[in-house]
């Protein structure tokens, strides 16, 4: 096993879904006062992203990232402590102000393709039987945070290897929707 290349610690071992999960409470890193974010029910679409705006935990080259329903996003506790990291990102990312762990990411543009989704780090939470990762996105987009390019062909072929096709953008998927989203907005395709 290629140990020397560090996806992220929720992948080496990835666990798997489990069928009518609850959902679950992250839980941020703070010793004391951590905020505190309960999801109800599944998240979708979990993948690994190479960005460097997502969070990280310490010495991932990788984020790990899904989607769930804004309405089915609470913050339970120390909601005092949320503040947006960057105003002007599509994604509002909610960070504790204090050890930095991004809690939940919100578009608040209702003309977006992905309007009424968060993004959230299902490994902030205790409970098991979150959806895994199926995917990599922006795998290019590591050397931006100080990856050595060189290293890519690794890391491509260590994301195959635990079954996360490597994309440079989203998946062909999401990539889709996007762009059927455009094509509707633009009225060039009919809403069906
Ligand atoms: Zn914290
Ligand atoms: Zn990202």
């Amino acid at each position: 096993m290629s140990t020397e290349v560090n996806i992220h610690p929720a992948v080496d071992g990835m666990k798997r879904a489990a069928s009518g999960f609850a959902g679950g409470t992250l839980t941020c890193l703070c010793a004391s006062n951590p905020v505190t974010v309960e999801i109800k029910g599944q998240v979708a679409h979990n993948h690994v992203c190479g960005c460097s705006k997502c969070w990280k935990p310490a010495g991932a080259l990788f984020s790990q990232v899904a989607v769930v329903s804004r309405e089915n996003v609470r913050v339970t506790a120390n909601e005092d402590k949320l503040q947006v990291v960057d105003p002007s990102a599509t994604i509002q990312r909610h960070a504790c102000r204090d050890c930095g762990v991004h809690m939940y990411g919100r578009i608040e543009n209702t003309g977006h393709a992905f309007y009424g989704l968060d993004f959230v780090h299902t490994e902030l939470s205790k409970e098991s039987g979150w959806a895994a990762p199926e995917f990599a996105a922006f795998v290019s987009s590591i050397i931006e945070s100080g990856a050595p390019p060189e290293n890519m062909g690794a890391v491509r072929a260590r994301l195959s290897e635990i079954g996360l096709p490597p994309y440079d953008a989203l998946s062909p998927a999401l990539m889709d929707a996007i762009s059927t989203h455009v094509a509707k907005t633009r009225g060039v395709l009919n809403n069906a």
